[in-house]
């Protein structure tokens, strides 16, 4: 049985008053039946991490280097993530594949690092609307999938997150037959790769989740939680999704 998962991602969003959404979301959350997940700025891991410190929510990064030191100017390593609190780090994003020109070699070697430094990889993968409408989904995701996991992943160490780029941040959601398929192949693709390892990791969904389509999505196979962005900047929207997974 795979716990689920509510990660959230603030991306390049948050200062030090947006410490108190986590705190309300601290608050409401005491116990939960799933894992909380918050993956702020780099600029606040620490002091999220300081402040949410004897709660259930884990915190986490929003990327990090090969290396774990050295002369990479504005870069973090897996190291310094851990040693500043964090737990997880989210890798390969689409928005880091885009804007920085993130292959899927160089996610692999970062989730390597990631592992490398005890921290556990959340590993983003998903087609562009021109590779959906193209046919190319299923082949899409699974290359991302081959070429980006390490083969040291296992279901402790390691979390998928299937996120189309459409979907991220446009309040379109692909069908749930859609989002059914898509998880059912990645499924089959880490069984076959991982073994019972590949059964146990989780697969997150990510795109558009919000309070009111939380609960149709998480009834969907293989769907294991989500990596949500806009919605868990604010804990009552957030709070809202980790209630659907508490349903
Ligand atoms: C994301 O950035 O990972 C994401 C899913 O964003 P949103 O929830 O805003 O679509």
């Amino acid at each position: 049985m795979r716990r689920k998962l509510a990660a959230g991602n603030w991306k390049m969003n948050g200062t030090g008053g947006s410490l108190a959404e986590a705190d309300a979301l601290a608050a409401a959350w005491p116990q939960a039946a799933c894992d909380i997940l918050i993956c702020p700025p780099a600029t606040l891991l620490s002091r999220l991490s300081d402040r949410l410190s004897g709660s259930l929510i884990a915190t986490g990064a929003q990327d990090c280097h090969t290396a774990s030191s050295g002369a990479h100017t504005g870069d973090v390593s897996a190291d310094m993530v851990a040693d500043a609190g964090g737990s997880h780090v989210i890798l390969g994003h689409s928005e880091r594949r885009a804007d920085h020109g993130e292959t899927d070699a160089l996610v692999r070697a970062k989730a390597e690092a990631a592992l490398g430094a005890g921290l556990i990889a959340v590993v983003c993968v998903g087609e562009t609307l021109e590779e959906r409408e193209a046919g190319q989904t299923i082949d899409i995701v699974g290359g991302q999938l081959a070429g980006s996991l390490p083969d040291g992943a296992t279901a402790a160490n390691t979390v998928v997150a299937y996120e189309p780029v459409w979907a991220i941040g446009t309040g379109k959601v692909p069908t749930l037959e859609e989002i059914g398929a898509v998880h059912d192949d990645i499924r089959a693709r880490l069984v076959a790769r991982f073994g019972a390892e590949g059964d146990g990791i989780r697969v997150l969904y990510g795109g558009s989740v919000k309070p009111s389509n939380a609960a149709e999505i998480f009834g969907v196979s293989n769907v294991d939680g989500a990596l949500v962005g806009g919605a868990s900047l604010k804990a009552d929207d957030f709070g809202g999704i980790i209630a659907a997974l508490n349903a």
